[in-house]
Formats: structure tokens, C-alpha cells, sequence
């Protein structure tokens, strides 16, 4: 089966993305600083995703066409495990809300 996500990007631009600021560069992690903003003492967001229309800034492409994440190798721990398991059905709801939300129809839940 083809990867939705490759021409999807939604969840990329639906959701706020927060991770334990640990995963920053500047903290011994792989995530880009510049990429993140504050979010209270331990964690940080992604750049974008808490936009009244969200989108993270390193989404690149068309969503709903063809899309790829700019820092794909660092990219933090809840992107990680979200488009992976939303593959095999988990996490099946909240990836065809974001599809939903951006136009896109609901992919088969597939049971894992
Ligand atoms: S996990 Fe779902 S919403 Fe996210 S890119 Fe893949 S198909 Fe789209
Ligand atoms: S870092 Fe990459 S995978 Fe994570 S929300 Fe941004 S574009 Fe999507």
C-alpha cells in the first residue's frame, strides 16, 4: 500500500505539537530551535501548530497533493509516533479529523 501520509500533510497542519524541550538541539536533542517556541518550563511547540490556522512551518508542499517535512531526521517524538501508527489504524480518528478538516476523505481503519 502507498503511504497516504505522502500526499496527505494534514495532521501537519491540525494539531498543536508539543515535546519535552529535552528533544531541542540546544538540550542535546535532534529538533531545531528555531523551529520551536516555548511552552511553559519543560516543553516546547512546534512553530505554526498553534495557529488559528495551524501549520507547522517545516511542512513543505501542497497538502492533499504532495508533502514532506523539512526536518524530517529530527523531527520531535509526537510526529514520530503519530503518522507510523495512524498507518496501521491507530490513531485512525484523529488522522481522518485533521484529513476531514482539510478537505481530504477518511482513510479504511484498519484493525491492528
Ligand atoms: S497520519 Fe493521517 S493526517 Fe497525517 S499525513 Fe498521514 S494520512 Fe495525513
Ligand atoms: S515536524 Fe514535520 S512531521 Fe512534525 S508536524 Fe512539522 S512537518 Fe509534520
Amino acid at each position: 500500500m502507498d503511504n497516504p501520509c505522502l500526499s496527505c500533510g494534514a495532521c501537519c497542519a491540525a494539531f498543536r505539537v508539543t515535546f519535552h524541550s529535552s528533544e531541542l538541539e540546544s538540550e542535546g536533542g535532534r529538533v531545531p530551535d528555531g523551529l520551536a517556541d516555548p511552552e511553559g518550563y519543560e516543553h516546547a511547540r512546534l512553530k505554526g501548530t498553534d495557529y488559528a490556522n495551524p501549520r507547522c512551518l517545516a511542512l513543505c508542499g501542497t497538502i492533499g497533493e504532495k508533502v514532506w517535512c523539512g526536518i524530517y531526521a529530527e523531527r520531535p517524538s509526537p510526529c514520530r509516533e503519530f503518522a507510523p501508527l495512524a498507518e496501521i489504524g491507530n490513531f485512525a480518528s484523529a488522522c481522518n479529523r485533521a484529513r476531514a478538516r482539510h478537505g481530504l476523505p477518511a482513510l479504511p481503519v484498519v484493525d491492528g
